[in-house]
């Protein structure tokens, strides 16, 4: 029988059919965060099989996932006992073991987007090398071993130097900006030193932040979804315009720029591009991921078809579906713990009390085991028939505005 308990952590649901509509594939998630747990719910209205794994046994994923493995997706033993149990992998976070995921390809095993996609991703410094030898455009970057290097490349690039980790970094965590000579050594201190390998990036004195979402289907077909800006908050993505505010030129040339970087790249599923739009037009490649990614969450609401059902489709080689928008705006907005514990459970408790007030808006609570300052707790996407009406909306629902709005 079906039990629906969230308490049925690491327990297999013994009721396989022979048959479903659209695939018997066990798709196997590496992560178990807030990514993982909305590919679970496109998962479900489908009714396909998706197991997670992820070292916290209550991670948002958890309590949705067919079956949900308590372990660590970066231990290459854990990743390989996993996979035996699924028929295809596929990641919601790019800092995983990929040197295993490789090993276990040539086994057989069936990982998508390829493992070589994943290593050359979750390391910037090559991602970037990557993309350059692509011919794609981006801020010009160099390894930095030690002080006299990082020297050199704030003489080359000037101040202020964005210097960045290699490996692991997400939501800004692993950048820290140099604004003079003097500074560098404190920037590389706070990032852990050189013994982390860092490398730097030219300053970009951008004028919006872009996204495109790309998928591609497991037959090599590309699919955009439109482009979007973004707002981020210390480095953090914070806000989500949707469709961006750019000229027509602009978004073919965002368009563009992404259907190349992700054409370089192998394998299936969403692969999310973040862009620089500079003042005098041109449009640079900041970072990939190569899953789905908080500047589609907006697409759940409005457009046809998410990127978490875009995501399975491409990597079980179901036919892509439509990825334009269904509602002519949409604003993502990132719940963003502003506390720890208890007082900043309240703050977000306030917001989303407020939110339930607003018409279009539709929460999303990962429900993550502890609230902590900066950590995106979930998020809010607010739908409606122009962006400023979804702007006013916003302001309401973020109380800078008293009036009513509709
Ligand atoms: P994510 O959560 O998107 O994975 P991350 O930790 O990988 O974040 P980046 O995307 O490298 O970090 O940088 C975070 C933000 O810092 C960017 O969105 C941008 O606002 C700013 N930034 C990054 N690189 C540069 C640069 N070369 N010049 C100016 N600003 C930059
Ligand atoms: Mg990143
Ligand atoms: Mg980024």
């Amino acid at each position: 029988a079906l039990t629906g308990s969230a308490d049925a952590v690491s327990s297999e649901r013994k009721d396989d059919l022979p048959m479903h509509v659209l695939s018997n594939t066990k798709v196997g998630i590496l992560g178990g965060g807030q990514l993982g747990k909305m590919m679970c719910q496109a998962a479900s209205c489908m009714a396909i099989k998706v197991l997670t794994l992820d070292p916290l046994e209550k991670s948002p994923a958890s309590g949705l996932s067919y079956c949900h493995v308590v372990g660590d997706f970066n231990d290459g033993e854990a990743v390989r006992e996993f996979a035996k149990r699924c028929d295809l992998v596929t990641i919601e976070i790019e800092h995983v073991d990929a040197v295993m995921l490789e090993k276990l390809e040539q086994q057989g095993i069936d990982c998508q987007p390829k493992a070589s996609t994943i290593k050359i991703i979750q390391d910037k410094y090559l991602q970037k090398y990557h993309f350059s030898q692509h011919g794609i455009p981006l801020p010009e970057f160099m390894q930095i071993d030690n002080i006299e290097s990082a020297e050199r490349a704030g003489s080359l690039y000037g101040y202020p130097l964005m210097i960045k980790c290699r490996r692991l970094a997400y939501d800004g965590r692993g950048n820290a900006v140099a604004h003079s000579k003097e500074e560098l050594s404190s920037a590389v201190a706070a990032l852990g030193g050189f013994d982390r390998a860092l490398y730097v990036e030219r300053w970009t004195p951008f004028v919006k932040e872009l996204s495109v979402i790309v998928a591609r289907g497991r037959d090599g077909c590309i699919s955009c979804y439109p482009v979007v800006e973004t707002i981020h908050k210390n480095n953090i993505c914070h806000i989500v315009e949707a469709p961006a505010d750019v000229p027509e030129k602009i978004k073919e040339l965002s368009l563009d720029v992404a259907q190349k970087a992700v054409s370089s790249l192998e394998g299936a599923g969403i692969f999310a591009v973040e862009l620089f739009l500079t003042g005098d037009g041109q449009v640079l490649l900041n970072e990939v991921a190569p899953r789905p990614h908080n500047s589609g969450h907006h697409t759940i609401e409005s457009c046809y078809t998410s990127q978490y059902e875009q995501h399975l489709r491409a990597v079980l080689g179901l036919p892509l579906g439509d990825p334009s928008m269904k509602t002519p705006a949409a604003i993502m907005y990132n719940i963003l713990g502003e506390d720890e514990g208890e007082p900043g459970l309240r703050l977000a408790h306030e917001l989303i009390g407020r939110a339930l007030k607003v018409p279009g808006a539709s929460i999303h609570w990962y429900d993550k085991p502890d609230m902590r300052k900066l950590r995106k707790m979930g998020h809010i996407t607010i739908t409606g028939p122009s962006m400023n009406i979804v702007k006013a909306r916003l302001d309401s629902m973020l109380n800078k505005d008293q009036s009513e709005t509709t």
